[in-house]
């Protein structure tokens, strides 16, 4: 059957049931206030849901060749699918039914015949709870002083960039970037200064990456870290030269720093073709190699290099930030 659909705006609900009647009883009672997604068996049930990420499920447990256990299994055991809130609605009433439904993980059990009025309403508190979860998911992604995604946004972004490049045989670079002198900056001008200043720099290098694939993140304290998926050792050179002559153009006076008169920043990047047997670790401690570099030779410059993973030990540790 083709999945009735209508508009996407709304938070979407997938139902799921092979009796016709069910799904357009469902879909009547739902379809004003949510984007509703109707199939009548679990293998579409399971592509629908993987395309289009709902944010509820409605699921009837009686079903011909997949049924609704099997199904919320299946999706349990999905990374991808395992957060959507899925309620079973079903013809099979005992508290023992309802018990395991609830055993596997659905979070509200309906049983038939409905009475839609608090079918409206159960689906009304579950979108709710949903709602907030994904905003607080969201926020547990974003960096609270500069609004850039902060280290566990990058720490995700990383593995994920890591592994598809791993999969497409593509170049992935990594530059780290730290600005100069800057606790001398918070110890003349304050912390509140230092606070703005931090928040010009982030959006002047989140502005310096315009491709799509390019991601820019507070990495701790002052800082930052970027991927560039696809980019080679010539880009990345050409790329992260012009990062430092950005943030000295912000021109934010810095009377303490011993190599400009304004706010600098050093930075090491570098560029490798990720292979299966090494981690993106490996590429963070050589960034920060060569971030150190940078420092050493007086800061307020780049060093950037790459790497044949087939050569380096694997698995090399970074260093932690309690050793700098
Ligand atoms: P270097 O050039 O070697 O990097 O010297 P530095 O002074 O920049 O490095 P150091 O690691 O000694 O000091 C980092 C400073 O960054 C100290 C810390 O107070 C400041 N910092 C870290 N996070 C924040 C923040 O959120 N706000 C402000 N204002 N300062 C911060
Ligand atoms: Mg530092
Ligand atoms: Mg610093």
């Amino acid at each position: 059957m083709k999945p009735i659909e209508n508009s996407p705006r709304r938070q979407k609900i997938l139902i799921v049931d092979d009796e016709l009647s069910n799904l357009m009883v469902l879909n009547e009672a739902l379809r004003v206030d949510y984007h509703v997604i109707a199939v009548d068996n679990g293998r579409d049930a399971l592509r629908a849901a993987l395309r289009i990420r709902p944010d509820l499920i409605l699921l009837d447990i009686l079903m011909p060749d997949m049924d609704g256990y099997e199904l919320c299994k299946a999706m349990k055991a999905d990374p991808v699918l395992r957060e959507i809130p899925l309620i079973f609605v079903s013809g099979k009433t005992s508290e023992d039914d309802e018990s395991v439904g609830l055993g596997l993980g659905a979070v509200d059990y309906l049983t038939k015949p409905l009475n839609l009025a608090i079918v409206r309403r159960r689906v009304a508190i579950h979108l709710e709870l949903k709602r907030q979860n994904d905003l607080l998911s969201r926020l547990a992604l974003v960096d609270g002083l500069t609004g850039i995604p902060n280290r566990r946004a990058f720490d995700d972004r990383l593995s994920e960039e890591w592994r598809r490049a791993v999969r497409i045989g593509s170049y992935l670079s990594l530059v780290m970037i730290d600005i100069d002198w800057f606790k001398q900056y918070n110890d003349i001008y304050g912390h509140l200064a230092g606070d703005i200043c931090l928040r010009r720099i982030a959006r002047s290098l989140t502005t310096a990456f315009t491709r799509a694939g390019d991601f820019v993140a507070r990495y701790g304290g002052e800082e930052f870290s970027c991927i560039l998926p696809g980019v080679d050792e010539r880009g990345l050179a050409s790329e992260t030269s012009v990062l430092g002559f950005r943030v000295e153009s912000l021109k934010i006076p810095h009377s303490g720093s011993l190599i400009s008169r304004y706010v600098t920043i050093s930075s090491g990047a570098i560029c490798c073709i990720p292979v299966q047997s090494d981690t993106p670790e490996t590429l963070l401690h050589l960034a920060d190699v060569q971030l150190y570099r940078s420092k050493d030779q007086g800061r307020n410059r780049s060093n950037v290099s790459s790497v044949n993973l087939d050569e380096v030990p694997h698995q090399v540790m970074r260093k932690s930030s309690n050793d700098q």
